[in-house]
């Protein structure tokens, strides 16, 4: 058993049974052996792979993205440029070679990375050496300066925990962590059932499409929406700006247990190996649109995410990167730009399960990219 598992057998013992997010929280983020505290998930060779490893036409269609949306604010001459959980810092090294076209743009840029993990603040610290504006580390949204600012996140909003419900013959229960009978007389962690029924705080966060669902019905959501929701309105209220979020989900709250266990590329238990693999949730960009909209925030999409590169113009790009492979000769390389672009937007593949949606400030002209 590994220090971390043992931590969270002694919580469970003395707190009881701990929520799911507790336990994603505790297995994500433990600064010793937590997933991503020690080491670079991300990439062929690793535990998963996101869109910016896969082609760099990504990053770059985000930066010319965040180009348009800094004119349409005015071009204002100091911006934020914010990323969440920005990875291994290849898709911020991609955006901003493209915005390069544009040197106000980059003068004004002042870029903010909000990283839970060393391992990967270190690599984003290489990726970015020679970024052309300022880069700085901070550990928290609410941290980056008062400004006009630009929040962009990828694959970000489905590592933030999840708390699930199960609707039972006698209403709603919680579904938590806690401990079984295990083999050899030992104890294993299990999903448990709260005994009563939830706070009904805790209960309003459920979507209203699933409130009356059938016995047997999960319904998960993400606590950190509301709060986040909150921020970026009161933020957008006093300087102009805009969140972009591109994710996996569906596009409206949707019943059903989705958090998942990833490591080397295989799905695994949830709760089998806290630390041992990433454990995700789909986005429910239904309820995201809803808190954002109740703060006050314009919302565009969710769109797929296949239609959201195409409006950008992925398909000009990858034109014009085969053109140049072409003209070197490069054959092989052409067809990899070809398969990267099928990945990045193929109906079966990130296309129609990946979405994009923007909350921006009141007011601002339409978010590029959604266009109805
Ligand atoms: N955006 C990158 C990485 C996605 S993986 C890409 O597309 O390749 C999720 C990222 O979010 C990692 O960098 C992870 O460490 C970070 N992360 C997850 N939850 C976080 C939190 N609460 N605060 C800060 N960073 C977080």
């Amino acid at each position: 058993m590994t220090a971390l598992e043992q931590r969270i057998f002694d919580r469970i013992r003395s707190e009881g049974p701990i929520s799911l997010a507790a336990f994603m929280a505790e297995a994500l983020f433990d600064p010793r052996e937590g997933f991503y505290a020690t080491r670079d998930p991300i990439g062929a060779g690793a535990d998963f792979v996101t869109a910016p490893e896969i082609s760099q036409m990504f990053g770059e269609l985000l930066g010319l993205w965040c180009v348009q949306c800094w004119r349409d604010m005015g071009a204002p001459p100091r911006l934020s440029l914010v990323e969440l959980g920005p990875g291994r810092g290849t898709m911020m090294a991609d955006m901003l070679r493209a915005a390069r076209l544009d040197p106000d743009f980059i003068r004004a840029a002042h870029v903010y990375l909000v990283e839970a993990s060393p391992a990967l603040k270190m690599k984003q610290g290489e990726t970015l050496d020679d970024a052309p504006c300022p880069v700085t580390w901070i550990d928290t949204l609410e941290a980056a300066p008062e400004a006009p600012a630009l929040i962009v996140g990828n694959e970000y909003l489905d590592c933030l925990p999840v708390r699930q419900f199960l609707q039972t013959p006698d209403g709603w229960r919680e579904r938590l962590a806690g401990l079984a009978p295990g083999e050899a007389g030992g104890e294993t962690l299990a999903y448990v059932l709260s005994a009563a029924a939830p706070h009904p705080d805790d209960l309003a966060q459920i979507p209203d499409v699933l409130q009356d669902a059938e016995p047997g019905a999960v319904a998960e959501f993400h606590p950190a929406f509301g709060p986040l929701a909150t921020h970026l309105a009161e933020r957008f209220a006093q300087r102009p700006g805009r969140a972009l979020f591109i994710d996996y989900g569906p596009a409206d709250s949707e019943p059903g247990d989705t958090l998942q266990a990833v490591a080397s590329h295989h799905k695994t238990e949830p709760l089998a190996r806290p630390g041992g693999a990433d454990l995700t949730a789909r986005v429910d960009f239904g309820a995201l649109a809803r808190r954002a909209r109740d703060a006050g925030l314009d919302v565009a999409g969710p769109i797929e995410q296949s239609a959201f590169l195409t409006a950008l113009g992925i398909e000009h790009r990858a034109a014009a990167l085969s053109m140049k492979q072409s003209q070197a000769g490069n054959m092989e390389e052409r067809s990899k730009i070809a398969r990267q672009l099928h990945r990045l937007t193929g109906e079966e593949q990130m296309g129609a399960l990946f979405k994009a949606i923007c909350l921006s400030a009141p007011g601002l002209p339409p978010a590029p990219g959604f266009a109805a």
